[in-house]
């Protein structure tokens, strides 16, 4: 299985733009995304593009998502327990671990980046929301973070966890790869944290 980081969505208005302003990963081409104009100045690729290529309704980003059942019975139920215990600690974050096969020749970053802005629920906690795809037709796995998470996700560790997610797909199976993912998943968040208060409460350099 390969695995991608990708771009979160587009601002939906000027009061959620990062204070940064800084750009992510267009799902197209991988070159910087423009968040401002939500397009690729590289490719052009935009959510407009996104939606033409998937005319239908987004489904609900719910914490599973999987219509063809590729998880075996009790898998669900078993991943609840590493959830709450990531959500215990990060109660602001939501999760959705999808499980599909798109069709032949979908490209499943443009698939998760169109779902992730189009699925139903307020701008505003879609920020804390992580939406892990997992394609089953071009084996890839996908991970799009909202604005709140993008710092945090879009690292070399994050990476690094996805690849062994899905290097445990082949070797484990899915219910064994995505329960390994929820505990790394709390552990990077905590790092990332602790390590976000830390530099703001290091003093300002002396001159
Ligand atoms: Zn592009």
């Amino acid at each position: 299985m390969s695995t991608s980081l990708q771009a979160p969505a587009p601002p939906k208005s000027p009061s959620q733009r990062p204070s940064s302003g800084g750009s992510a990963l267009c799902p197209r081409c991988s070159g910087p995304f423009d968040r401002r104009s939500a397009t690729c100045p590289s490719c052009q690729f935009s959510l407009a593009t996104a939606r033409q290529a998937f005319p239908f309704a987004a489904p609900p980003l719910d914490f599973v998502v999987d219509p063809a059942r590729f998880l075996p019975e009790g898998a669900i139920e078993e991943l609840q327990a590493p959830y709450h215990a990531l959500q215990a600690r990060f109660p602001q974050l939501a999760l959705t671990l999808a499980l599909l096969k798109l069709a032949p020749g979908t490209s499943p970053r443009e698939f998760a980046f169109w779902w992730f802005n189009d699925a139903p629920g307020g701008s505003e906690e879609r920020q804390w929301h992580l939406l892990l795809l997992v394609d089953a037709q071009s084996g890839t796995l996908c991970l799009t973070p909202g604005y709140a998470l993008e710092s945090a996700v879009l690292s070399r560790p994050w990476a690094e966890s996805l690849s062994t997610t899905a290097a445990t797909v082949v070797s484990q199976g899915l219910s064994e790869a995505l329960r390994t993912f929820l505990t790394d998943a709390r552990t990077l968040l905590d790092a990332h944290w602790l390590q976000t208060r830390a530099e703001q409460a290091s003093p300002p350099d002396q001159p």
